[in-house]
């Protein structure tokens, strides 16, 4: 997966843009311009439907479907995937709601379309769009679709197209306020300790322990503010992975965190110098340390036995159904709004947002994300994370960008889920 994102940009890169393209579909043609959208090149994504004979389905929660008619891809607005079926296809770019209308990149016009819409092809030197059955056509020469022959045949950011449009989001209805319910996963427990540490040193650190510590005084910080916790364990228990989103799921919580301490995938004395904190949400890992993390975490199903005992093999994942996971974004914005500010309190250095498939979050249908508070490989950061006065700041920190969020949240979508 890494190769093939790395090769659409690439391709993206290197090709010429035209102003508009052509889709061709036997003797018919439609020209569908390319308008410019944050410096990148986009196509609306109903005119495109049009010109193809296929539909822009508007679903909830910002989903939306591309109903072509031999495939339908799935696409959530602001998120850099596309579904087909059970496949999940890496976008170098989401698909943006402006003006009321759904944009798409480029992208989706010169490799996702051939590749996954079902009988296309892209004709890069006549900036068209066929139908299979054309493809193979000898034809001549003609004018790059790059000069200028004509200008777009409608001004697409116009306040009055806007005004035209139907609405895409859901106006947020008003709603009495009510508490709000934060589900706080302290990472193993039980026979599972999580990673030990440091590495080359006698192993003291547990992580298990420390998940457990900072989990606990999350959940005192938040309560203080007036927000409801579940705690999925507050004892060296084993909780199945699987478990832990249902517990989540069955009282209704507004968002799930899970709180880990990383470790590096070899023991080397480099390796001992790892540090910094870093917070995932839930997508397919896309590099190989994201790919580390999650393997390293999805390990706890190993302790799980019976009927609770996860399933399937985690290095084989794709995104099964997108639909259910209606929170990517969100889940991507609560990661941001805790990594910056961690910021603040955390030595460091801040490994940024990262996305990978843990099981722990798979099964929480609410904005999730799960927290690498630190490298408890590393003696001094093993150090840090296990002083109670470093912990505490940590947890006042997450649960003040958590109240945030949720604020943040909850005026976006009214409080109805
Ligand atoms: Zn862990």
């Amino acid at each position: 997966m890494i190769g093939l994102a790395l090769a659409l940009q690439i391709a993206g890169a290197a090709l010429p843009v035209p102003t508009f393209i052509v889709v061709r579909d036997g003797s018919i043609t439609s020209s569908v311009p390319v308008t410019i959208n944050g410096g990148e090149p986009s196509v609306r994504a109903d005119v495109l439907m049009k010109a193809m004979k296929g539909i822009l389905v508007t679903g909830t929660n910002l989903h939306y479907t591309l109903a072509l008619p031999r495939a339908r891809l799935d696409l959530i607005d602001g998120i850099p995937f596309a579904k087909r079926d059970t496949l999940t296809i890496p976008l170098t770019r989401a698909p943006q709601v402006r003006g009321g209308q759904l944009y798409l990149p480029f992208q989706f016009v010169n490799e996702i379309i051939p590749r996954y819409g079902g009988g296309y092809y892209y004709d890069v030197a006549q900036g068209e769009l066929r139908t299979i059955s054309q493809a193979p056509l000898a034809r001549a020469p003609a004018s790059l679709p790059g000069a200028p022959t004509k200008p777009p045949a409608r001004v697409l950011d116009s306040p009055a197209a806007a005004a035209q449009a139907p609405p895409v989001r859901a106006p947020a209805p008003s709603k009495p306020a009510q508490r709000q319910l934060v589900v706080i996963d302290a990472g193993h427990g039980g026979p599972d300790n999580g990673m030990t540490g440091p590495i080359g040193s006698p192993a003291w650190f547990v992580e298990k322990d420390v998940t457990l510590a900072v989990a606990k005084k999350l959940a005192t910080v938040l309560r203080a503010r007036g927000v409801d916790v579940l705690m999925t364990r507050t004892t060296d228990t084993l909780i199945a992975l699987a478990d832990r989103g249902k517990l989540a799921n069955s009282n209704h919580g507004d968002v799930f965190i899970s709180i880990h301490v990383n470790a590096p995938g070899y023991n080397t004395a480099k390796a001992a110098r790892e540090h910094g904190f870093e917070t995932y949400f839930l997508a397919e890992a896309k590099t190989e340390d994201e790919r580390r993390v999650q393997d390293m975490e999805n390990e706890s199903v190993k302790f799980e036995t019976g009927a609770n005992a996860g399933k399937g093999d985690p290095l084989s994942f794709i995104i099964t159904d997108m639909a259910q996971n209606e929170h990517l974004r969100e889940s991507s914005d609560l990661a941001q709004t805790i990594q910056n500010g961690l910021i603040e309190v955390h030595p460091g250095p801040n490994r940024g947002v990262q996305q990978a498939n843990f099981a722990v979050l798979r099964g929480s249908y609410m904005p999730a994300v799960l927290i690498e508070i630190g490298f408890g490989s590393n003696q001094s950061e093993a150090t840090y994370l296990s002083d109670d006065a470093n912990q505490r700041a940590l947890a006042r920190n997450i649960a003040g960008s958590v109240i945030a969020y949720l604020a943040h949240y909850e005026s976006r979508i009214g409080g109805t889920r």
